[in-house]
């Protein structure tokens, strides 16, 4: 499996003190569609955080084929940009300054491609974790995409916005929904709610993928007969995600609906021959292969 990968650098951090710009993955043309991915970073996990629930002895040949440690994991986050003209739309927000030290570099990527927040006309979430949401706001805890519309599906707000959800989330997740909450609540004016199956943009159209968060949303754009999913964590990893969809995983909220999603999504996407972009996937942009009992990712440049 090759993954080739094109880093624009646009001149910056040729010079001291500029902080070395954030690599954009070049992407693809779906039509009118430009479609980019912008690395945000990435994550540093404990191996259990992901692996826990997952057979051991069968996990070890999978850890092995992809040079993966047990102890941990450090996972690229990959934001969706579309751009048809018209619109500038950005698939998550990233984590933002507050979550990780090594994630919320998603300005740099902006730097590189000469975009500016204000530019952005819709963000779109697929769910509210940290790294996907943390990054809405800017240093002073104001809407950072200032100019535009913020659209999140509705079961997924609900969850957050819920009191309970702190109490019921469990010890490990708990600042996450303190976090969600504040951070929703900041841009609650400006936030569209949409549901499964709708067309909530020209070509953009949303699927429930429930599991990894109790409202976790995917995203099909589509030119015609070319489509490419925007599947966010619903297929969260490279590795035992596509070698076995079907194990629980402990990065999941609800392991057994999130396992039955993924294969969902998994049978979709071959059945329409679909490419799919994944924000914790090498690059994000990719393909899937049929392998074994299972599948694998094949990371696409341009
Ligand atoms: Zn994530």
């Amino acid at each position: 499996m090759t993954i080739t990968r094109r880093k624009i650098l646009a001149g910056l951090g040729a010079s001291a003190g500029l902080a070395a710009a954030g690599p954009v993955w070049s992407a693809t043309q779906l039509g009118e569609m430009r479609i980019d991915t912008l690395s945000d970073g990435n994550l540093v996990l404990p191996g259990e955080f992901v692996f826990g629930p997952m057979p051991q002895d069968a996990l070890t040949p999978i850890l092995e084929r992809y040079g993966l440690s047990r102890d941990s994991l450090t996972p690229e986050c990959n934001l969706t940009l579309l751009r048809d003209g018209e619109r500038v739309v950005l698939f998550d927000a990233g984590s933002g300054p507050d979550f990780q030290p090594s994630a919320g570099k998603l300005m740099a990527a902006f730097d590189a491609i000469d975009l500016s927040p204000e530019d952005v006309t819709h963000v779109v979430m697929t769910h509210a974790h940290p790294d996907h949401i943390w990054g809405l706001l800017d240093d002073f805890g104001d809407p950072l995409f200032s100019e535009a519309a913020h659209l999140i599906g509705a079961t997924e707000l609900d969850y957050w916005m819920d009191d309970a959800t702190i109490d019921s989330i469990g010890a490990a997740r708990q600042a996450f929904a303190v976090g969600a909450q504040r951070r929703l609540e900041a841009i609650s004016d400006r936030i569209t709610t949409f549901t499964d199956g709708e067309e909530i943009l020209p070509g953009v159209l949303a699927h429930a993928s429930f599991g990894h968060t109790p409202g976790h949303m995917s995203f099909e754009l589509r030119n015609g007969s070319e489509g490419l999913m925007v599947v966010g964590d619903a297929i969260g990893n490279h590795h035992v995600a596509f070698a076995q969809p079907g194990w629980p995983s402990g990065s999941d909220q609800d392991a057994e609906t999130a396992a039955a999603t993924r294969l969902a999504l998994f049978d979709r996407i071959t059945a329409d021959d679909m490419r799919l972009i994944g924000f914790h996937l090498p690059g994000g942009l990719g393909r899937v292969d049929r392998q074994g009992d299972g599948y694998v990712f094949i990371g696409e440049d341009a």
